[in-house]
């Protein structure tokens, strides 16, 4: 194995054990209704000869943040390694929803009516029925994607009732220089209000606040992969 191969398997484990130390401090944890946060491993900027060992390791559950980039690498992992789950974590354009619902796994990123019309269609015509997350701007930032906290709760039911979307949860990216903790807690009440189960929140530098606040994905890449090149 080379440096980078031990370097990241090394990282992987680590990472795993902070998820679990992390789990077991959730307030109110129950032991007889065990949550598993779910690791996605950011593979974005890197390439398929980086991401190999960590699937080697056995890891299967990875997220990219574009189509085009996605689809320079994951085909060939994907017939190489069997039950890859290959998360879109991204804004999503309308005119490459054909080719992300041909990769893609899990979609993260609905954020818009438009959009979740056009995952429909295509849905339809390729015969699948992903799962979906809608990606909320919980910090209300001009430059980021999602859809408005006030419009979110009224916007799962569109997805769910008028274009028929399988939304199994809410995703956020909080605001980079605040702490995350209210902004994770404010996206754990929408979705028990929206009635969606999973939370997909927390990245490498507050992944363990996140599955604090009840995360039950976390999505991981630099603490992993280590820096990427900008
Ligand atoms: C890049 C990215 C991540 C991973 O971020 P790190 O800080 O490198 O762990 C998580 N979520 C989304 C949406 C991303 O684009």
């Amino acid at each position: 194995m080379s440096k980078q191969e031990i370097s990241a398997v090394g990282k992987l484990k680590e990472i795993e054990l902070k998820i679990s130390k992390a789990r077991n401090r959730i307030v109110g944890y129950d032991d007889d209704d065990p949550i598993s946060p779910t690791l996605i491993c950011v593979s974005k900027n890197f390439s398929a000869d980086d991401v190999a060992p960590v699937l080697k390791a056995g890891h299967r559950v990875f997220g990219e943040n574009r189509v085009q980039e996605a689809q320079s690498k994951w085909p060939a992992l994907k017939q190489q390694y069997n039950n890859v789950i290959l998360h879109l974590i991204g804004p999503l354009q309308t005119n490459k929803v054909r080719d992300a619902i041909r990769l893609f796994d899990v979609i993260e990123s609905v954020d818009r009516e438009k959009l979740a019309k056009k995952l429909r269609a295509e849905m339809d015509l390729a015969g699948k029925d992903l799962p979906c997350f809608v990606q909320v701007n919980i910090g209300q930032e001009e430059q980021k994607a999602g859809i408005a906290p006030e419009q979110a709760i009224e916007f799962v039911k569109k997805c769910q009732n008028e274009y028929g979307l399988n939304i199994v949860g809410l995703m956020c990216i909080p605001p980079f220089n605040e702490a995350p903790g209210p902004y994770f807690a404010m996206l754990a009440g929408l979705a028990q209000k929206a009635n969606v189960r999973y939370l997909s929140m927390g990245m490498s530098k507050d992944y363990e606040v996140a599955i604090m606040m009840g995360a039950t994905h976390v999505r991981i890449g630099t603490a992993l992969f280590g820096k990427r090149d900008a």
